[in-house]
């Protein structure tokens, strides 16, 4: 798969800048130009929540504060133990995520700013098993591969932990999510939405979850229910990017 895609960028190769049009002129730089990618501010360990990983922010002068807390309301009740994200859903990590739906491919900028993530934080720290959010065989079928097991197979290499793709399983073809909904209503759609198919293998494992976006956080707190529910230890997780 993955040598297709590069077959397949290398194709397209000088492209558009998804953002600003300009010729991306370094292969590294994936869909994005080096200017974009010089404009985007990734996480700082140091700003965040050290819990879900939320940046503190300050609107009116710098995007983030530099202050961490131990956690933030957001994420009291949550149900994993830590959450980690390379930045913010805007601009450039937004472009990345809607490209990687269409194309199994992760570029080296992209790859550089997981790994700086994971350096930065205790993501990896006892870490025993990576499992991605699973995708619906509906869901499957149309977009032909899941764009959270592309991320969770690049952790798994960098990082030598083994990948779980078949324990976590999607048996409930959940609606698109509807502009308007709120958390509650996301809650409801996605509830019974997991399974997990093999329970003695996770069992007493410490998981990290990967997915593409932290939303509001209900598509992981019931996938990681599952595995709580099926004596999973603990679940950490990883997404390319946080929504704020
Ligand atoms: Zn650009
Ligand atoms: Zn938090």
């Amino acid at each position: 798969m993955k040598q297709i895609s590069e077959a397949l960028l290398a194709t397209f190769f000088p492209t558009e800048c998804h953002l600003c049009g300009q010729l991306v002129e370094n292969k590294a730089c994936g869909i994005v130009c080096q200017n974009c990618w010089d404009s985007y501010l990734p996480f700082k360990e140091s700003q965040l929540c050290q819990k879900c990983g939320y940046p503190s922010l300050d609107s009116n002068t710098k995007p983030y504060l530099q202050t961490s807390q131990k956690d933030c309301n957001y994420c009291r009740d949550m149900n994993f133990s830590l959450a980690r994200a390379c930045g913010v859903y805007q601009s450039v990590m937004k472009a990345n995520v809607l490209y990687l739906k269409t194309s199994a491919y992760l570029c080296e900028k992209l790859s550089d700013l997981i790994e700086n993530t994971l350096a930065e934080s205790n993501l990896l720290e006892s870490i025993e098993l990576i499992i991605p959010i699973a995708l619906h065989q509906d869901r499957l079928k149309e977009r032909k591969f899941n764009q959270a097991e592309i991320i969770a197979e690049k952790i798994s290499s960098l990082a030598k932990i083994p990948l779980d793709k078949i324990s976590l399983a999607r048996v409930k073809p959940t609606a698109k999510h509807r502009l308007g909904m709120d958390k509650i209503d996301r809650s409801n759609s996605l509830k019974g939405a997991f399974q997990v198919i093999r329970p003695r293998l996770i069992e007493n494992k410490t998981i990290l979850l990967v997915d593409d976006v932290f939303t509001t956080g209900t598509t992981i707190s019931e996938a990681t229910n599952e595995l709580l529910k099926a004596k999973v230890k603990e679940v950490k997780i990883f997404t390319l990017a946080r929504v704020i």
